[in-house]
């Protein structure tokens, strides 16, 4: 961290700054030229609150220079990470991995769905036992039972199973079912205490970016994991609130090589939650796979008009079949992205 001092701050002023970042266990290195004075601050500084700095009188601006997130960052862990999902499914790391389903279990529609998502390459399942809704009077989803249903289609085909945990309290739960994949949606990214609880784990986790999330807010939730000691992360960009109305979110597809810069942790795109139409989801896989993602979830329907929830975005298995066959197409001809 820096902190730019104004020319006029007097030696007196200077010192005494020094001192109150000293004594916070920091090193100081100060340099003063013609037009301002610079303090480097050396060590942990996140025992320094940079707003506070900024808002002394003799401080111009504070700049960082290292990024807030450790665990998460490829700084410290160049290799790509790879993460286990079970059932033999690796992702990141050039494991590319495509999760499908419906938005919700709704029952005995679970199989069917899955033995087609399943034959067109799809290998882990997804569906929602406990949905996080707008609306306290939308269907809230089957709960338990919903992950009992899951589970024992998902074991029938040895995928895994990705689906969403809303409460820290059902962790335990989820644990002892033998979820694969522990979904933390974009309504909850900020949640610190359930972040926290699925971080004691060692289950890996489909971290969602929040709706109004910036990237270094994703990556701090990925980080309130990791420092619990659960290294599974799997970040994903679902789509971010924007002024744009044409589409249910805005694909943030920057985010995709931003974050394989910043971080080592595998990174998911969901085009079906980023545009919210069924006609655009196919087109926004496929931009993501050639924008470098080690994988895609996409919700697939047997009766999209009939779903119980997220409808309007859900392909049909027959319009699955065809996704899935173009983007085979375009990881074909994608090279490994380039350093
Ligand atoms: C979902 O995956 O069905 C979901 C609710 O996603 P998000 O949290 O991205 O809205
Ligand atoms: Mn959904």
């Amino acid at each position: 961290m820096i902190a730019i001092l104004r020319k006029t701050a007097s030696d007196e002023a200077v010192d005494q700054l020094v001192r109150w970042i000293e004594n916070k266990g920091l090193k100081t290195d100060v340099s003063r030229g013609e037009n301002e004075i610079v303090i480097g601050l050396v060590g942990d500084t996140t025992v320094i609150d940079p707003f506070l700095l900024e808002s002394m009188d003799i401080v111009e601006r504070v700049q960082r220079v290292s990024e807030p997130f450790k665990k998460a960052n490829r700084k410290f862990h160049p290799a790509d990470t790879v993460v286990d999902c079970g059932h033999g499914v690796l992702i990141g790391g050039g494991h590319f991995q495509v999760i499908a389903g419906p938005c919700s279990v709704e029952g005995e529609n679970l199989a069917p769905i899955a033995r087609r998502v399943h034959a067109a390459g799809a290998t882990m399942l997804r569906g929602g036992a406990y949905k996080p809704r707008t609306s306290p009077y939308a269907y809230q989803g089957m709960g338990e039972h919903g992950l009992d249903i899951l589970l024992d289609v998902a074991g029938e085909l040895d995928m895994p199973v990705v689906t969403e945990i809303m409460d820290p309290r059902d962790v335990g739960l989820f644990c002892d079912k033998g979820i694969d994949v522990m979904q933390i949606g974009a309504r909850n990214a900020q949640n610190f205490p359930l972040l926290k609880e699925v971080g004691k784990t060692n289950v890996p986790v489909l971290l969602k970016r929040g709706m109004s999330g910036t990237i270094d807010e994703l990556l701090m939730a990925a980080e309130y994991i990791m420092s619990e000691g659960n290294p599974n992360v799997i970040l994903c960009e679902r789509g971010i609130r924007t002024f744009e109305t044409r589409t249910r979110n805005t694909f943030d597809l920057n985010a995709v090589p931003v974050l394989h810069h910043l971080s080592h942790l595998p990174v998911v795109a969901d085009p079906s939650h980023a545009t919210g139409y069924t006609r655009y989801v196919q087109p926004m896989a496929l931009a993501a796979c050639a924008a470098g993602a080690d994988g895609l979830e996409i919700e697939v329907h047997d009766c999209p008009e009939r779903a119980w929830s997220d409808g309007a975005q859900a392909l049909t298995p027959d319009q699955f079949d065809r996704t899935m066959e173009r983007i085979r197409a375009i990881r074909s001809v994608i090279a490994p992205a380039d350093e």
